[in-house]
């Protein structure tokens, strides 16, 4: 692994030049599990930057367990955070899972997400790390810390050093309560062993909206760079990931409670 002294992540978006890194504010990236339609996303996209948030997240290709659940309206998915893009001024961040996809996706997003479930797709990490675009790479939700540190080798190996590692929780035996275990322990672990930029992701983490507020409070207190929270106009209508979704109103509430806790957002 690279050692040495922390590597800040720099994002040029419509708004202006974000930066990911241990001595920055933390970056909030806000928005619904999938794109739906162009109201909900240009809506979403202009409320969640008036409450502070920095990029717009939305999937346009989803990694769905079931092949009969909504996977996602994929290109023209682009063209609507195209859209949200330029109403709102937010960076764009949105999950690439073909390496097909890659370039038509680096078109529109400001940063390229790699899912859990493709942490180890190596053809997938080679590619996007052989474009210009910064790549946010979630944990594998049963992946070691280092097989995921590795993982993210092979993007800086490839040639991109702008990677950001995304702690979203991971599989243990109890999911009775919560989808997953949110590992806020790779907080200070990562810090020891590395020099990337750490975002933790309460929604995917928790999979229940009312608990998202008290892990993402903990992340920021526990020295995250970035959070990644998702935020819909009506959770109980989202067509993926609505019981973890925030309404604006709260992730509003959130932000200004996150601004009492660390690093002003
Ligand atoms: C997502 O961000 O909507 C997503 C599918 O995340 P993960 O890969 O962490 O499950
Ligand atoms: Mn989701």
């Amino acid at each position: 692994f690279r050692h040495g002294e922390p590597s800040d992540v720099v994002v040029p978006t419509p708004n202006g030049p974000v930066v990911f890194g241990e001595h920055q504010p933390i970056v909030t990236i806000a928005g619904p599990c999938s794109v739906e339609n162009e109201e909900m996303i240009v809506d979403t996209a202009r409320r969640v930057r008036a409450a502070g948030a920095k990029f717009l997240r939305g999937g346009a290709y989803k990694p769905r367990t079931s092949p009969y659940s909504f996977q996602g309206h994929g290109e023209s998915a682009l063209e609507l955070l195209a859209a949200a893009r330029e109403a709102s001024g937010l960076g764009i961040i949105t999950e690439v899972m073909d390496t097909a996809d890659v370039a038509k996706v680096a078109e529109v997003a400001d940063i390229l997400q790699v899912g859990a479930r493709n942490m180890q797709n190596f053809a997938l990490l080679k590619k996007v790390g052989a474009q210009g675009k910064p790549v946010f790479l979630k944990r594998g939700m049963s992946a070691t810390i280092d097989e995921w540190l590795m993982a993210a080798e092979y993007v800086l190996a490839a040639g991109n050093a702008n990677v950001i590692l995304c702690e979203r929780g991971i599989r243990t035996f109890d999911r009775r309560y919560a989808r997953n275990t949110l590992d806020l322990s790779v907080l200070p672990v990562l810090r020891t062993l590395t020099h990337l930029p750490i975002a933790i992701d309460p929604s995917h983490g928790t999979g229940k909206a009312e608990y998202v507020p008290a892990m993402a409070m903990a992340a920021v207190a526990a020295g995250a760079d970035a959070l990644m929270i998702e935020v819909h106009p009506n959770p109980a209508k989202a067509l993926s990931d609505g019981p973890q979704s925030l309404t604006p109103e709260r992730f509003d509430r959130l932000m200004q409670e996150l601004a009492v806790v660390g690093k002003a957002v």
